[in-house]
């Protein structure tokens, strides 16, 4: 699943299209095309694993959900066009395997821009007080509890947690202060590491816990399961992630 830092990519890439007009949509999207066509973008935004293009009474929500890929003035012969918008100069953004949704509500009444990590109005204190009034929430659900860290997904979840040295079934309220706060500390800190190696080819030979065999501070076997409420697959060291909270 494409996580908050591989969406912050996205919107760079996509700022291309800014005050520029849609003159064509296309695609097997269910949504009221009319409601675009014609319509100048005004904002590329982004908010957690959500795309925004903000135009003039309404925005176009994108989730790119499990597999969801796009393409910018190019095309995938081989899959199905979910929405495609076309630009003057043959210009053209294409979505795959997607949820489109156009939105109503102004984006910043609707967006609380704080919790989302990679946000320059990413706010520790509030996420932390988020945390703390959930005490029984285990670690691997708040990481991925999007209303805290809007843009963390699977691998940032991992790899913080082993980072941290937090066994991911600790409760969040079971965590000392200090590990809280470099629980939060360290998902921003990792976000903004994932995004700078993304764009360099090489996110994947830094990972040192997501789909890994064995614990490179240890040597031993790492544990794997779907924990947690969310039910996503988990990997940890049982010998140097500490599980907080059990006595
Ligand atoms: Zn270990």
């Amino acid at each position: 699943m494409p996580e908050g830092p591989s969406l912050v990519i996205l919107r760079e890439q996509a700022q291309v299209f800014e005050g520029r007009r849609i003159l064509r949509v296309e695609g097997n999207t269910t949504l009221d095309k009319a409601r675009l066509k014609g319509r100048t973008v005004q904002a590329v935004r982004t908010w957690g694993k959500h795309f925004l293009l903000e135009m003039p009474t309404v925005a176009l929500r994108i989730h790119l959900l499990m597999f969801g890929s796009y393409c910018i003035d190019a095309r995938k012969p081989d899959k199905p066009l979910r929405i495609g918008l076309g630009f003057a100069g043959g210009r053209e953004l294409n979505f795959y395997s997607c949820a489109a949704r156009l939105v109503e509500e102004p984006l910043d009444l609707l967006y609380d821009w704080s919790a989302d990590v990679l946000s320059e109005h990413w706010d520790p204190k509030l996420a932390r007080r988020r945390l703390l009034a959930h005490p029984d929430m285990l670690a691997c659900d708040a990481l991925l509890d999007q209303g805290i860290f809007a843009g963390v997904g699977n691998i940032i979840k991992n790899e913080v947690l082993f980072r941290i040295r937090v066994h991911p079934e600790s409760p969040v309220g079971a965590l000392p202060p200090a590990k809280l706060r470099e629980l939060v500390r360290e998902a921003r800190h990792y976000s903004e590491q994932f995004l700078e190696w993304k764009k360099a080819f090489v996110l994947r030979k830094h990972w040192l816990a997501h789909t890994k065999r064995t614990c490179p501070r240890c040597h031993i076997p790492f544990h794997k399961g779907h924990l947690g409420l969310t039910q996503r697959r988990s990997f940890w060291c049982e010998n140097c992630q500490l599980r907080y909270g059990s006595s």
